[in-house]
């Protein structure tokens, strides 16, 4: 039988046949290590029920594995230059269709109802393009789609910033904008040395599963975050200083600045990245009382 498209001989081959060179400028660094995706298949708890959709299938080394662990797999693929070299490697798989589409501009909730039976559940399974892993989690997270797991391949660093708790350097706002919609975690770490060519960095696959509920809901999502962005701009000034910065200088402002401290009782030296997502909610909801 034919060997794992993973296999680092098979990827060779494929590589040499094609004529292929990894484009750099699209984030390609194909996985070469079957138990790697085996890993990702495992957190992933795929099922024969589930649909997958996946983002950069590449020469389809996750994608053999996630059309022999679930019922139908949607992939996305930017570059066509790798979709005949798709419709060989994936040939024996019926259940695997490929769109070769920009991710970042589909409207999921059309293609999704066109390309597969949404009575079942959907994950999503990916080994993402680093450039743009933060516009692709972000237009995921806010689609109206419920995705029963989210289980994607990253830049270990970023995934340090998705699950960063309050108190640490790497908590910010893309730890925020994720947990207020999801529960992220850090399932294992993976070496660069098994992609082919290596990235200069180490990964991490991350897992999201439900958000938590918090204590109360921001007045408006938009005004929630724009003012945990205004929060992180200059991180290493106080709390005060940044909201001086949003919000002006001007004797009234500040009293009505000072009201909202008091009345959430959050001292004014303190830094941002001390705040839960709760204080953060609650802060939005007191300054858009006091008219600011
Ligand atoms: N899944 C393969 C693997 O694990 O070996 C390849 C992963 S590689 C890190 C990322 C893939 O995403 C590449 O095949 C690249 O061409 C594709 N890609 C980059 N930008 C994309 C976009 N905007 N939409 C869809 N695919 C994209």
């Amino acid at each position: 039988s034919t060997p794992l498209i993973a296999s680092p001989a098979r990827t060779q081959a494929i590589i040499n046949r094609y004529g292929l060179s990894a484009k750099k400028s699209l984030g390609q660094n194909f996985l070469t290590d079957p138990n790697v995706l085996q890993h990702i298949v495992s957190a992933a708890e795929l099922s024969e029920q589930d649909n997958v959709i996946e983002i950069g299938p590449g020469i389809g080394a996750l994608t053999e594995f996630l059309a022999k662990n679930s019922h139908q797999v949607l992939a996305f693929e930017i570059d066509q230059n790798l979709i005949p070299v798709l419709d060989e490697t994936l040939s024996q798989y019926d259940n695997v269709k490929i769109l070769n589409q920009d991710f970042l501009q589909v409207n999921l909730p059309q293609v999704l109802a066109a390309g597969l039976d949404m009575s079942r559940p959907l994950k999503l399974v990916a080994n993402l393009p680093y450039y743009i892993t933060t516009p692709i989690l972000m237009a995921v997270l806010q689609s109206d789609i419920s995705f029963s797991g989210i289980t994607v391949m990253m830049q270990r660093e970023v995934a340090d910033r998705l699950v960063a708790v309050p108190g640490t350097k790497a908590y910010g706002s893309l730890s925020i904008a994720v947990q207020y919609r999801s529960t992220p975690q850090v399932a294992f770490p993976v070496p660069r040395t098994v992609f082919t060519p290596q990235p200069n960095v180490d990964s991490a696959i991350v897992t999201m599963t439900k958000a938590p509920v918090f204590e109360t809901k921001p007045f408006d999502e938009g005004a929630f975050f724009k003012f945990v962005k205004g929060c992180f701009l200059h991180r290493r000034k106080s709390f005060w200083n940044n909201l001086l910065s949003m919000f002006g200088k001007e004797p009234d402002v500040k009293d009505r600045l000072t009201n909202v401290l008091e009345k959430n009782r959050i001292s004014p030296a303190i830094r941002a990245e001390k705040l839960t997502i709760d204080q953060f909610i609650e802060l939005t909801n007191s300054l858009h009382s006091e008219g600011l």
